[in-house]
């Protein structure tokens, strides 16, 4: 029978996290597989790691890592996948927005040839509207600048072949962007549908600020496109600025000068200032990624470790 493993990152989840592994138990004792489940604590500060303890005590398949801080959702489940043992693993979030139900699913589907079965959200349910507009427009940006295509209204919930695990573990960048990491890797992926739903308690890590962070680094990891924005408006600029000045010269031939043209030198100015310094803002952001990436650290660092043990004989 093949293994499967259930990696979950958590922080700061004492609610969820026994309602989590009840739902999960219930689904997947009905596919045919063996199973574990690795929590990866991601530095909580509430009960958390407790709750985790716990049911580690009542059952061995659950296993745990916790870091020595809270490292962010892409370091954990980093630290996941990098300790993952097993023939296929499904990643998902406790907060059981990713149904569990769907996991016999992606089983069939792996077993028919397919390494990595992600989930598309057809609803985005209990979210903002802006939280809605802003994500799609998020999700055209980035595949209209990079090479890869990203899937739209996808989360990290998927299946992974260990094949498609090792091919991740070796990609050690330390800016994370997850979906465009699994986009990133190829071999042969499938897309299921569902509805997703709201979080059953506790809230959200995110917030506007932290989405924002995360489109920059999405773009900025799979993309050079923002760099030639100074190029391409530098030429334009040139170009219109030749153009006005043949204006400007034909002008002072025909009628003469007496000094207008202080509001357009004041337009010209600030227009052009605008735009270097956004420019450097752009170059800024790729060379700040540049010097984390050239530090090399740890992505993150292990405080317990845990394996999951295969199934016991006493716990049913
Ligand atoms: N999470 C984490 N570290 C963090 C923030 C979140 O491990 O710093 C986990 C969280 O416990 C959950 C998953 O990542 O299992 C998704 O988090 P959340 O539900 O807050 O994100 P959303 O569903 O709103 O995108
Ligand atoms: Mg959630």
């Amino acid at each position: 029978m093949s293994n499967l493993q259930i990696i979950v990152p958590v922080y700061n989840e004492q609610e969820v996290v026994d309602l989590f592994y009840e739902e999960m138990k219930q689904t997947l004792q009905t596919c045919d597989v063996e199973w574990t489940i690795l929590f990866i604590d991601d530095g909580s500060t509430d009960g958390t790691v407790q709750h985790i303890e716990f049911l580690r005590h009542k059952d061995s398949r659950v296993g745990f890592i916790t870091l020595s801080r809270n490292f962010g959702k892409e370091y954990a489940l980093t630290a996941g996948l990098d300790h993952a043992d097993a023939d296929v693993v499904v990643v998902i979030d406790v907060d059981l927005q990713d149904p569990p139900e769907l996991i016999p699913q992606m089983i069939d589907l792996w077993h028919e040839g397919y390494d990595v079965v992600y989930a598309t959200r057809k609803k985005r349910e209990g979210e903002t509207f802006l939280k809605k507009a802003t994500a799609s427009w998020f999700y055209r940006l980035i595949n209209s600048m990079s090479k890869i295509s990203i899937p739209k209204d996808t989360g990290d919930y998927r299946l992974l072949d260990i094949k498609a695990v090792r091919a991740i573990n070796k990609l050690r960048e330390s800016n994370r962007f997850m979906k465009g990491l699994f986009a990133w890797i190829g071999y042969k992926q499938k897309a299921i549908y569902f509805d997703r739903k709201k979080r059953i308690a506790g809230t959200t890590k995110w917030n506007m600020r932290k989405l924002f962070s995360f489109a920059v680094d999405g773009i900025t990891s799979f993309s050079y496109v923002p760099l030639k924005f100074a190029t391409w408006i530098g030429v334009s600029v040139a170009l219109l600025s030749f153009v006005y000045g043949l204006v400007v010269i034909a002008k002072t031939l025909l009628f003469g000068n007496d000094l207008p043209g202080y509001p357009s030198l004041m337009v010209v100015i600030l227009f052009l200032g605008g735009i270097q310094l956004m420019a450097l803002g752009i170059i800024g952001e790729y060379l700040g990624r540049l010097f984390e990436e050239n530090k090399q650290r740890p992505l993150y660092l292990i405080d317990k470790y845990q394996p999951p043990n295969q199934r016991d004989k006493d716990d049913v």
